[in-house]
């Protein structure tokens, strides 16, 4: 039998697409698709009605409109990386689910807060339910960790997100799953949807195969949020 080289295990074909990363940690490679780079809206529309978002812009932050409702993206996605900034403003009050409270819906299947939710929530300082709490997969999954920073700083997600595959029956063949760094700390590995969020009972799993990535003005009194660079990066199904 011949002797086993080196060459035998080595790959050459096909090679890696080239990205080029941002100068700026953070910042969007070469292949993102930027949904908000400060300047403007144009790549969001009111989930209710698919008018123009009405949320403020302004000094490069976008910060809720709660009276004009969830703002979702333009275009749908399937799977994806994305990298999204949020503050809870310094001066922030409530408790509780009502402190801060937004989200970011992963896959958004229809109006209202219809979708899949990665929990957004002033958590340093403010007891909820584990699995309600910021960075947490919305009465699914608590974080792994808390890695809140105190309001009034800016913190980060950034998700890995793979959509359910649904059978030509509508049956789920491969779960939603979801990996997530707050603050650039795992806080979601892979973890495994049971369907779409639902703030009471089981959740329900609607096929699709496509959505858009949805933001909350959550109905709560206290002060709204803000955000700031965010973009994805389109990925190929899991193989
Ligand atoms: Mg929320």
């Amino acid at each position: 039998m011949a002797q086993s080289k080196p060459e035998d295990t080595e790959q050459w074909k096909p090679t890696p697409a080239v990205v080029t990363p941002a100068q700026q940690v953070g910042g969007p490679p070469s292949d993102a698709v930027v949904l908000f780079d400060g300047s403007n809206l144009d790549q969001w529309v009111s989930t209710q009605d698919k008018s123009p978002a009405g949320w403020t812009v302004t000094d490069g932050v976008l910060t809720v409109n709660k009276a004009r409702g969830n703002i979702e993206t333009r275009r749908s996605f399937r799977d994806y990386q994305l990298h999204l900034e949020w503050r809870i403003p310094a001066d922030i009050a409530g408790s509780g689910q009502a402190r801060g409270n937004s989200g970011l819906f992963l896959a958004s299947t229809g109006d209202g807060d219809s979708g899949y939710e990665l929990q957004i929530l002033d958590s340093y300082d403010n007891a909820t339910y584990v699995n309600g709490q910021a960075a947490s997969l919305y009465k699914q999954h608590p974080p792994l960790v808390n890695a809140s920073r105190k309001p009034g700083e800016w913190q980060t997600y950034d998700v890995v997100w793979r959509a359910p595959v649904f059978g030509g029956d509508g049956a789920v063949v491969s779960p939603a799953t979801a990996t997530v760094l707050h603050n650039g700390v795992l806080v979601q590995d892979n973890a495994v949807l049971a369907g779409e969020t639902v703030y009471i009972g089981k959740p329900p799993s609607r096929p699709y195969t496509t959505a858009p990535i949805k933001l909350q003005a959550h109905g709560d009194p206290s002060a709204p949020i803000s955000f700031r660079n965010i973009w994805v990066r389109e990925l190929p199904p899991r193989s």
